[in-house]
C-alpha cells in the first residue's frame, strides 16, 4: 500500500536553479563552473540537482563523502564528482571502485591514495589560511606530492562572504604561489562567494553551492539570483480564537481581537525553527499572513484573519526568500536550506 501524500511539500524550480548555475558561469568568466550538492543538494535532493544541472552543462561535482556520491546513483562517465572530505582507511574500497577522485587533505591521506590508487587522478586541498582543511603550503611544497596526478588544486576561502575582509587578498596570493609549484590539471579556489569578488578569484574551475540554490552569498549577487525553493504545508485546522485568548505553547501570544488562525502542518521538525516566531509569514490567497505564537514540532498557527476564506486542507505558501528570511530570523542562508528535512514532497517544476 502507498503512503498517502505529505501534507508539506517543497515546490523547486528546476529553471531557477540552471538560471542560477549559469549566472556563476558567466561571472566566472573563462573558468569552469561546477556545484557543489553537498548534504544532499543543501536540501533539495542532490540527485535531482545533479541531473538537472549536468543537462545544463556542469560537469564538476562536490560531496562531501563517499555515502553522498552513492545517494546519486549512477553517473554519466563525463561527469566528475570530487569527494571533499577525502578518503579515510575505512572508504578506500569504495574509492576504489568508483570513478570520483578523493580531495587529499591530510598527510596520511595523501600515502593512503598514492600506496593503493597508483597514478589514478585526485585532487588536492590546500589550507591557505581558513585552518579548517587542508595540507598546508609547507607540506604541499615538501615534496609530498611528487609523481601525483592532480587533477584539480583547490583551496577554499574564510572569508569571501565580506568583500572588504583582507584575508580573501592573502588567501589568493598564497594560492597563486602554489600555482607555480605544484602541477595540477586545475587549479581552483572561489566558492559562491568567491565568484562574487571577481574574475581573479575564478582560476580555472569555481565551485559554487549556496547561489545556486537562490541564496544571496555577497553584495555582488544582491538581487541576480532566483529563489529556488518555496516550502508549502496544508491546513491542518482552521479555528476561530476570541480576543484575549492565547495560542500555542506557552501561551506566549494573546490574540489582541476576534482571530481566524490556520494551524499548518510543519514544525520545527521540518527545519522551520522556533527562531521564526514573531518573524515567519504564509501566503494565503496572495495575502501575507502571520506567524503566530511559537513554533511547535509539527505545527505552526497562522494569523488568516485577512485571508478569513482559509480553511481545513489549503495549502499555503510559506514566505522564504533566503536572504530576507535569514535576516529576520538570525539562521544563517546555509541553515534555512540544509535544515528542511525528510517530510516534504519535493516537487520540481
Ligand atoms: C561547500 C563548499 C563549497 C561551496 O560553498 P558555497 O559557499 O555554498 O558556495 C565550495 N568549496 C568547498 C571546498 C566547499 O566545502
Amino acid at each position: 500500500m502507498t503512503s498517502p501524500p505529505s501534507p508539506l511539500r517543497l515546490d523547486l524550480d528546476g529553471a531557477a536553479l540552471v538560471a542560477n548555475w549559469r549566472w556563476f558561469a558567466a561571472r566566472a568568466g573563462r573558468a569552469a563552473c561546477g556545484a557543489a550538492v553537498k548534504a544532499d543538494g543543501y536540501g533539495l535532493g542532490a540527485r535531482d540537482v545533479t541531473r538537472r544541472l549536468a543537462e545544463a552543462g556542469c560537469r564538476d561535482f562536490y560531496v562531501a563523502t563517499w555515502g553522498e556520491l552513492d545517494a546519486l546513483g549512477p553517473l554519466p562517465a563525463e561527469l566528475g564528482v570530487s569527494v571533499l572530505h577525502g578518503v579515510r582507511a575505512e572508504d578506500m574500497d569504495a574509492a576504489l571502485a568508483s570513478t570520483a577522485r578523493p580531495v587529499l587533505n591530510t598527510p596520511a591521506m595523501v600515502a593512503r591514495w598514492r600506496e593503493a590508487a597508483g597514478g589514478r587522478p585526485c585532487d588536492v586541498m590546500i589550507d591557505t589560511g581558513m585552518n579548517r582543511l587542508g595540507l598546508t603550503p609547507e607540506e604541499a611544497r615538501s615534496g609530498l606530492l611528487d609523481g601525483l596526478v592532480i587533477d584539480t588544486l583547490m583551496s577554499h576561502l574564510a572569508c569571501a562572504d565580506e568583500p572588504e575582509s583582507a584575508l580573501n587578498e592573502r588567501q589568493l596570493f598564497v594560492f597563486r604561489g602554489l600555482k607555480g609549484a605544484i602541477p595540477a590539471r586545475r587549479y581552483s579556489l572561489a566558492n559562491s562567494a568567491g565568484v562574487c569578488l571577481g574574475q581573479r578569484y575564478a582560476l580555472d574551475l569555481v565551485r559554487p553551492g549556496l547561489g545556486l540554490y537562490g541564496g544571496t552569498p555577497g553584495p555582488a549577487a544582491a538581487g541576480r539570483l532566483a529563489q529556488v525553493v518555496r516550502p508549502h504545508a496544508q491546513v491542518v485546522q482552521a479555528r476561530s480564537v476570541p480576543a484575549g485568548a492565547t495560542i500555542g505553547y506557552g501561551a506566549t501570544f494573546t490574540a489582541p481581537r476576534p482571530m481566524r488562525v490556520a494551524i499548518l502542518n510543519l514544525g520545527y521538525a521540518d527545519g522551520y525553527l522556533r527562531a521564526f516566531g514573531g518573524n515567519g509569514h504564509a501566503l494565503a490567497g496572495g495575502v501575507a499572513c502571520p506567524l503566530v505564537g511559537r513554533v511547535s514540532m509539527d505545527l505552526i498557527a497562522i494569523d488568516v484573519t485577512d485571508a478569513p476564506d482559509t480553511g481545513e486542507g489549503d495549502w499555503l505558501a510559506l514566505a522564504y526568500d533566503l536572504p530576507a528570511a535569514s535576516q529576520a530570523t538570525g539562521l544563517s542562508q546555509y541553515e534555512l536550506l540544509t535544515g528542511l528535512g525528510r517530510r516534504y514532497l519535493r516537487r520540481w517544476t
